[in-house]
């Protein structure tokens, strides 16, 4: 089953999508982790978007579409978790096309509704393990004292994303409102929407996904 996980930043896509890697064996595709790895190893196209990616703007179709269709050539094994990707009407008629010209469908497109408010207390808040991607917010969920992430155990690799503040927040949110929600409209008009709410537990959360995917 090939998936999308669609919502504003901060709704948990990325907590989301590694509980289904780890239960389902599904292959996560966040083109926003491809992007920031290819900012953090200096590639040209990473020092192209990095000016882009701080003010919390959209990068263009044909850098993003480029380095799905890269990924879409390897294994899904348990299947694809698009993860930030579409974003914009034209990655959505893209992704269609190179998923038909891979042979491959997709099945669902799950919306995490969120509200605005949660959002800017959650991304200002959020610190990530660079070892393993585990998610932490300053509030409900601190840095543990002794410095050695909860999932992995690996010491003070906690960082902050450069995007993860208010200014940058506001850019994001207009963007997701703008760009990216008449998403919503063009997957129910396929057929293919589930909505959860993504202001629950992450347990509670889990639980509506996988109803959704039945
Ligand atoms: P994310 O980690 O998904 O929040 O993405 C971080 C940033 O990467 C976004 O604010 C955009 O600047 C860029 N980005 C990620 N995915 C896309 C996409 N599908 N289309 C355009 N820009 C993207």
């Amino acid at each position: 089953m090939n998936i999308i996980l669609l919502g504003p930043p901060g709704a948990g896509k990325g907590t989301q999508a590694r509980h289904l890697v780890e239960t389902r064996g599904m292959v996560q595709l966040s083109t926003g982790d491809m992007l920031r790895e290819a900012k953090d190893s200096g590639t040209e196209m990473g020092n192209l978007v990095a000016g882009v990616m701080a003010r919390g703007e959209l990068v263009t179709d044909e850098i993003v579409i480029g380095l799905i269709k890269e990924k879409l050539q390897g294994d899904n094994g348990g299947g694809f978790i698009f993860d930030g990707f579409p974003r914009t009407l034209e990655q959505a008629d893209a992704l269609a096309k190179l998923m038909a010209s891979e042979g491959k469908t997709l099945d669902r497109v799950i919306e995490m509704r969120v509200d605005d408010a949660a959002l800017v207390e959650r991304i200002t808040a959020r610190s990530t393990c660079s070892g393993c991607g585990e998610v932490y917010n300053d509030k409900t969920k601190p840095i543990p004292a002794d410095g050695k992430c909860t999932n992995c155990g690996k010491e003070n690799l906690f960082t902050r994303r450069a995007d993860d503040n208010e200014e940058s927040l506001k850019t994001r949110l207009m963007a997701y409102y703008k760009q990216t929600s008449p998403l919503i409209g063009y997957y129910y008009a396929k057929d293919m929407l589930g909505v959860v709410n993504g202001l629950g537990t992450i347990n509670a959360v889990q639980s509506e996904i996988a109803g959704a995917l039945k």
